[in-house]
């Protein structure tokens, strides 16, 4: 067999993507051939090099950490503000609909109202803890 065919399975041993009859195959060529002996220990030398190239330095892995964090944060803020003002949106659509619908009788305004400002005050109430949340968690980095 050629060596130029186990140089193709020598990127494949590196690849580790190798089966296991080539691999017998590579493996008596190389005890065999010192020339591909020599290249395989070679091209084993870039792989190591490319594969060191790839790792993050340990800065970059602490702004690969760091930036998430701050994604996150941001993210959930905006979360919570979209929601908020999305349910408000709904809600005050909702009741401007329910209050301009002359057919609507008084006692089913009270019931479908009843659960409606049981969301708003939940809401309210959710709000009021998010204000106080993100103003400890202001006041906790600070002291940091
Ligand atoms: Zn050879």
């Amino acid at each position: 067999m050629s060596c130029e065919r186990f140089r193709d399975l020598m990127m494949a041993r590196l690849d580790g993507e190798i089966t296991p009859s080539d691999q017998r195959d590579l493996d008596s060529h190389l005890a065999a051939c010192q020339s591909c002996r020599r290249e395989f220990s070679e091209l084993g030398k870039i792989t190591d090099l490319v594969q060191d190239l790839r790792l993050p330095k340990p800065s970059e892995d602490a702004m690969a950490n760091y930036w998430p964090s701050v994604y996150a944060r941001i993210e959930r803020g905006l979360g919570w503000w979209l929601l908020i003002v999305g349910a408000g949106v709904w809600i005050g659509y909702g009741v401007f609909a329910f209050l301009t619908n002359p057919m609507m009788e008084a006692l089913t305004k009270l019931l479908v109202a009843l659960p409606i400002v049981g969301v708003l005050t939940l809401l309210v109430s959710a709000i009021r803890e998010r204000c106080h949340v993100s103003r400890t968690e202001r006041y906790g980095r600070v002291e940091r």
